[in-house]
């Protein structure tokens, strides 16, 4: 498959660079030249494979030029057998709501399921060439953590992670923090996530420096995390063992997990609407509802990891609705660079036909929590309560809906609507006490630049 930028579609990658190097030097993001479309009669066929033969199937389509399927196959076998959950996800009912729990991987959060994936192709890519890569990151508390697990310990290859200083759960914090392998650096901004985010991005564009530590990033617009999302769409589609088409409700930040909804859709799954769930960062409520995508100040929510006011993943949304036009993708980035843009009355039918979306405040949250609790007894994790949330705003009962987190990540949410918590599992109890190690830095590119310089 080959590749191009949203922003340019002048030059074409092939997959190895479009995994290494996560965003193209234009400033734009990754997109295949094609997409394959499944038929009914070929949906059909999936529909009996495992997770992980799944998974094999659909992101062959995307890396042939890059591993063979033999290869991923057995590479995607390694990066599931940590799952707590055999088939990787699991689908239960919470009274009439359908939950499709994503939350089993080693930490707690659905991005392990991209994330173990991913630190596997970084130790087959560099098996196969001489290299030393540091990867950099900005996290609001579950990205980090899951390239952490993925990363560590593995050779020619060093971590970054930047958090926001005091703005991440605790639980959040302790299972990046406690980690003792010596590539893994932990890094505290004096600063909300969109500063952390744009620290990353302004080394990146810095080719002098990110070309001399030989930079990659593993964040939510790397292609590669896209792809591995979008199984689990299909995956919880044939589990439902339905000839209807489904929606399914996101708890949405960077546009990462529910755009893998919109690649699944394209790709001929049956979907009807995809549901974006903002907590009260709500912009892209604001934009799929009534086209005004002004950001305003990054607010600390309950679900932190939903506090992001500018979507990255966004662009290629407006990348496909402008029928993959680079120019006047490029053009809407300005203005949203700016903070200028108001999407037209014909995009935002466009945008209507896929998606829904909207909001929940704390107060709701907290409310969400607590119900479903009394009436069956199950603790949902902040960022789950907001999925929950939107389909009830919406009166939608027939929904599939994203369960991004364990609630035992997020204790002082829960307590504060039930005054109860889930405990963490058996293996994870010893982040508890055990010495963190982190770096507090200012909200300054040049001292986080240094810090890297120093330990790369
Ligand atoms: C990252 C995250 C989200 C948001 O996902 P995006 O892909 O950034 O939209 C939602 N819930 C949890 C628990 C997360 O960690």
């Amino acid at each position: 498959m080959k590749y191009v930028s949203t922003r340019d579609n002048s030059k074409e990658y092939n997959f190895e660079q479009v995994f290494i190097k996560g965003l193209a030097d234009d400033g734009g993001l990754y997109v295949p030249i094609s997409l394959k479309k499944y038929s009914t009669d070929e949906l059909h066929k999936l529909k009996n494979l495992n997770y992980n033969e799944l998974s094999t199937e659909i992101i062959n389509l995307f890396s042939s030029d890059f591993i063979s399927k033999e290869e991923l196959s057995s590479l995607i076998n390694k990066s599931y057998s940590t799952f707590r959950e055999k088939d990787v996800v699991k689908l239960s009912n919470v009274g009439e709501i359908k939950l499709l729990e994503l939350f089993h991987g080693p930490t707690l959060a659905f991005k392990d399921i991209a994330m173990q994936f991913i630190g596997n192709l970084y130790e087959y890519y560099l098996n196969n060439n001489n290299k030393k890569i540091n990867i950099v990151v900005a996290t609001s508390g579950d990205t980090g953590a899951a390239a952490i697990d993925a990363i560590k310990g593995k050779s020619n290859l060093n971590i970054f992670v930047l958090h926001p200083n005091n703005k991440i759960s605790s639980v959040q914090r302790k299972i990046m923090t406690t980690v003792e392998e010596k590539n893994v650096f932990n890094i505290a901004i004096d600063g909300n996530f969109d500063d952390c985010q744009n620290i990353v991005k302004q080394m990146f564009s810095d080719l002098e420096f990110s070309k001399s530590i030989n930079m990659s990033g593993v964040n939510s617009i790397n292609w590669a995390r896209i792809i591995a999302q979008s199984v689990y769409y299909f995956y919880s589609y044939f589990k439902l063992n339905t000839d209807k088409s489904v929606s399914f409700s996101v708890p949405t930040g960077n546009f990462g997990d529910v755009f893998a909804g919109y690649l699944s859709k394209k790709m001929g799954l049956p979907i009807d609407k995809l549901i974006v769930a903002t907590n009260e960062n709500d912009i892209l409520h604001r934009a799929i509802s009534k086209g005004d995508y002004i950001s305003r100040e990054v607010k600390e929510t309950l679900s932190p990891s939903m506090d992001i006011q500018l979507a990255s993943n966004f662009e290629r949304l407006i990348y496909y609705i402008n029928n993959s036009d680079c120019e006047i993708t490029a053009d809407i980035m300005k203005k949203i660079k700016q903070n200028t843009y108001q999407i037209d009355k014909q995009s935002l039918e466009t945008i209507q036909k896929d998606f829904l979306s909207e909001s929940c405040n704390e107060e709701e949250t907290l409310s969400i929590i607590k119900n479903v609790y009394e009436e069956n007894n199950m603790i949902l994790d902040p960022h789950t309560a907001v999925g929950v949330g939107a389909i009830k705003k919406l009166s939608l009962d027939d929904c599939v809906v994203l369960s991004t987190a364990h609630p035992c990540k997020f204790p002082e949410a829960t307590n504060n609507a039930i005054n109860k918590h889930e405990k963490l599992p058996e293996e994870l109890q010893y982040v508890l006490d055990k010495n963190e190690n982190f770096q507090v830095l200012k909200n300054n590119l040049e001292e986080v630049k240094n810090f890297i310089k120093s330990k790369a």
